[in-house]
């Protein structure tokens, strides 16, 4: 059994989204800048070209690339041969999201309760959890800042088997295209197919901090990404609702087994502030 302090814990949570929300992720700034140096729309590169300059002003000052400091999520793979010490395994990961939002000067963008009260939080917790158990000892965290512009244009349909993959491909568009300027293209989307309403939902999330380029391993859903990208691209939507060339970085799919019945089938939008970061203890 290998040990593994919460205090050690706490203390990666905390740097997991501190640099999530002051740094962009290499590929995505990449991404970024190919995208301004294609455009062929003037207002549209404007926007890109301020979206990178906001990156760089981000990272030097220690500011967040945006005011919309997120919900707190953290995926954790913990290898079964882990022993957390010290405290609860929750109670570390919220302690951990408290300071990096207290500390960082980060918007609390919390509510205790979703319909009547809505009263903040004030330290952005509790912070969404999805642990698993995984084979060994490790523990593998990744962080996700997600805002709800881009949230709030995230949909999930219980699609029927008879639907197949070109109702799967209108689906992802068309969620693309109701979102329209709302999620402060260029956007990454993430896709769940398969499993049920709430791990097609999981897939999709997951899949929004997929690395850029990276195909799903099956060729005919890696087509499916390919396909969808080109088609949410010549929406016109562009950066910023600017038109032009990009309205979409990336689209990753991740897919699960099913009902016999069903074919759900979520799709997550996410920003360009396309905030996560990842560590192993
Ligand atoms: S959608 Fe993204 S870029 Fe737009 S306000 Fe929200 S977090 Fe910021």
């Amino acid at each position: 059994m290998r040990e593994i302090s919460c205090a050690a814990l706490q203390a990666a949570v905390t740097e997991l989204f501190l640099k999530a929300n002051r740094e962009i992720a290499p590929d995505i700034r990449q991404a970024m800048e190919a995208a301004r140096d294609a455009e062929t729309s003037p207002a549209a590169r404007y926007a890109l070209e301020q979206l990178v300059d906001n990156y760089d002003c981000a990272r030097e000052d220690g500011l967040p690339i945006c005011q919309d400091t997120g919900m707190a999520v953290l995926f954790a793979e913990v290898g079964q041969e882990v022993h957390f010490t010290g405290g609860q395994f929750t109670d570390a990961v919220n302690a951990g999201v408290r300071e990096a939002y207290v500390r960082g000067l980060l918007r609390k963008s919390v509510v205790a309760d979703p319909l009547f009260d809505r009263r903040n939080t004030l330290d952005n917790c509790p912070a969404i959890i999805h642990a698993s158990i995984v084979p060994g000892d490790r523990v593998r965290l990744l962080a996700i800042a997600k805002g709800f512009g881009s949230e709030n244009m995230s949909r999930v349909g219980m699609l029927t088997p008879s639907a197949g993959e070109q109702g799967v491909f209108i689906y992802i568009v068309e969620t693309a295209r109701l979102a329209g300027p709302n999620p402060c293209p260029p956007i990454v989307v993430g896709v769940g197919i398969g499993g049920d309403f709430e791990q097609a939902a999981l897939m999709a999330k997951h899949a929004t901090a997929r690395p850029l380029g990276q195909r799903h391993p099956d060729p005919r859903y890696a087509d499916l990404e390919n396909r969808a990208l080109d088609a949410i691209n010549a929406l016109g939507i562009g950066a910023a609702g600017y038109g032009g060339l990009t309205t979409v970085l990336n689209v990753a799919i991740e897919s699960a087994p099913t009902h016999i019945a069903g074919l759900p089938v979520a799709v997550n939008i996410c920003c360009h502030a396309s905030r996560h970061a990842e560590t192993t203890l």
